[in-house]
């Protein structure tokens, strides 16, 4: 189908999404989930930037600061940390954040302020919190729908814009490698490499940026993947203080466990003070945001994740459970 934006492979941008951006002026907040990704930030800023330059004034946050590996994001100097809303905005701006808990508090904030919510997000679990909501499970990244959002709008893709929105996808797609690309992945990169994204240098800023000593820490790390005696589940429980912080936060842990052929789930499990945060993978078999779901978290049916309050074994003991459950076999440990 051939949207407003002339894009052969995208749906159409709904037009409620597009009547609150169409205003010559206004304010916008453009709020953040909780440990902001490449997905978010990119999307935040690359609506806000086009929203700038149509005159608009923007401000950016959300309740946790923007990781270290994606300080090279363009305006992300702009993003705050902020525990509460100043009014007067006219609209609140969420991408990619599947349910509201996930702004610890903000989102309400933002709504008693007496804000638009626009809610712009491709999870199918997608709690459509918003006074507009535009879902589209079928997009690979938010990155995809606002490229297509600002297309429609006839906003100028500023190799700024551009770079936010190809790391967004980028990212979220496992550079081009999961089962969510497509067409439309392709299309949105490279009318985006078109705009004056420099692939490689995006390539280099996520991936090429270890400190001297990450492939130490990286060997310890992967000293402790486990697999099932069966093959098909793999999992990785690491505990606090092994490695430095912002280390594990700039690696995609949970793709070593998932890369051995075999591997049906993979996990990674992180201790982090008195809560663990979970990593599911899947590979097709079993849809992974339902075991998410059974600790109030969420994602997508290949990725999802969720945080569990208890101790590292407890927490892995129970997750494992869920997932042997859903791969229908038992699948005990390898020695
Ligand atoms: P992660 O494992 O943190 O990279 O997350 C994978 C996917 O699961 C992403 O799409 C996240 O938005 C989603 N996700 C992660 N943690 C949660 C959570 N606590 N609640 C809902 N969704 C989550
Ligand atoms: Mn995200
Ligand atoms: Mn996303």
């Amino acid at each position: 189908m051939t949207g407003p934006s002339g894009h052969p492979f995208s749906p159409a941008v709904p037009e409620s999404i597009l009547a609150p951006f169409r205003r010559l002026t206004g304010r916008a907040l453009m709020l953040g989930h909780v440990h902001p990704d490449a997905d978010v930030l990119g999307t935040l800023l690359a609506l806000g930037l086009a929203l700038e330059a149509r005159g608009w004034s923007v401000a950016y946050g959300g309740p946790h600061p923007a990781p270290d590996v994606l300080a090279f994001l363009p305006g992300v100097e702009r993003y705050a940390t902020i525990s509460d809303v100043a009014p007067p905005f006219d609209v609140a701006v969420l991408t990619d954040c599947p349910n509201p808990v996930r702004t610890e508090g903000l989102l309400e904030r933002a709504r008693a302020t007496g804000a638009t919510i626009v809610n712009i997000d491709h999870h199918h679990d997608n709690r459509r919190y918003g006074d507009v909501d535009w879902i589209d499970p079928t997009a690979a990244a938010t990155g995809e729908m606002v490229f297509d959002l600002l297309t429609a709008l006839g906003a100028p893709l500023t190799p700024a814009i551009a770079t936010n929105l190809y790391t967004a996808v980028h990212t979220d797609t496992g550079s081009f490698r999961y089962s969510n690309v497509t067409p439309r992945t392709f299309h949105t990169a490279a009318a985006l490499a078109a705009a004056g994204v420099d692939p490689a240098f995006v390539a280099s800023a996520l991936y090429e940026r270890r400190p001297t000593g990450a492939l130490g820490w990286l060997g310890e790390v992967l000293r402790l993947v486990r697999v099932s005696d069966d093959g098909r589940l793999a999992w990785l429980a690491l505990p606090a203080g092994l490695v430095p912080e912002s280390f594990v936060e700039g690696e995609d842990l949970v793709n070593y466990p998932r890369s051995i052929a075999s591997v049906r789930v993979a996990c990674m499990l992180r201790e982090r003070g008195a809560q663990v945060k979970v990593s599911l993978r899947g590979k097709g078999d079993v849809d992974v945001s339902r075991i998410a779901a059974n600790f109030d978290g969420g994602g997508h049916p290949n990725a999802a994740g969720c945080t569990v309050d208890g101790a590292l074994d407890t927490v892995t003991a129970r997750v494992l459970e869920l997932v042997r459950a859903a791969l229908g076999t038992p699948a005990g440990p390898r020695s």
